[in-house]
């Protein structure tokens, strides 16, 4: 990619990222949920931010769709597209991390290439992928927006798990099972990793 910005110098900030753990009671890091359209992304970060919020923690997720409806909305679903929007996000949800603040990103994401290259983004520790693993055909029996539907029917074009790939993570932090567990126990995996690693207390 060419460097627009060639006169432009990082700024240091006075107050550190410690300094904002250390008022927010807790360590910032990105939560990247990927997997099939359906597989309970969106649903599971929801659950999340509503959990840490309600103990206290401050929280966000970066939805795949209210990204697309303004940060990227010039980006569409080719393969340099969706790799330019997950960059975008990764950065995102870097500066997010910066901030002490714990961030969920609920996007497909399918290739490896470009989950690696956001994590890459941030330091050790700091990027805890989620596979949020389903079946095809459990993903495709809940549609719950109907996608499933419209991309089988030639309508949608290059819809992952359907006519596009999806890559799977292959050394993931978590992976979480949502055909055969639900929500809450999904939840539970993840709260008990973040108490494990030290970013929420127990
Ligand atoms: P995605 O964001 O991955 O496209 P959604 O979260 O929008 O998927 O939809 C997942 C659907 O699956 C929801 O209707 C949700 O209620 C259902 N579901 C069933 N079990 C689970 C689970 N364990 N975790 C998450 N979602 C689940």
């Amino acid at each position: 990619m060419s460097d627009k910005a060639s006169n432009v110098t990082w700024h240091e900030q006075t107050v550190s990222r410690e300094e904002r753990e250390r008022l927010g009671g807790h360590r910032g890091c990105t939560i990247w949920f990927t997997g099939l359209s359906g597989s309970g992304k969106s649903t599971l970060a929801n659950a999340l931010d509503a959990h840490l919020t309600l103990l206290g923690y401050r929280s966000y997720v970066l939805y795949g769709d209210n990204v697309r409806h303004g940060l990227n909305k010039d980006l569409g679903f080719s393969p340099e597209d969706r790799t330019e929007n997950i960059r975008r996000i990764g950065e995102v949800a870097a500066l997010f991390t910066h901030a002490g603040i714990i961030n969920a990103t609920a996007f497909i994401s399918p290739y490896r290439a470009d989950r690696d290259a956001s994590r890459a983004m941030q330091e050790e520790g700091d990027f805890i992928e989620v596979h949020v693993h389903a079946p095809l055909d459990v993903c495709e029996e809940r549609d719950p927006k109907g996608l499933y539907k419209k991309a089988r029917a030639g309508i949608i074009k290059q819809f992952t798990g359907i006519d596009a790939p999806y890559e799977a993570p292959e050394a993931p932090e978590i992976v979480v099972h949502t055909g055969e567990q639900d929500v809450q126990a999904c939840l539970q995996q993840i709260v008990s990793y973040l108490q494990g690693r030290g970013i929420i207390g127990k």
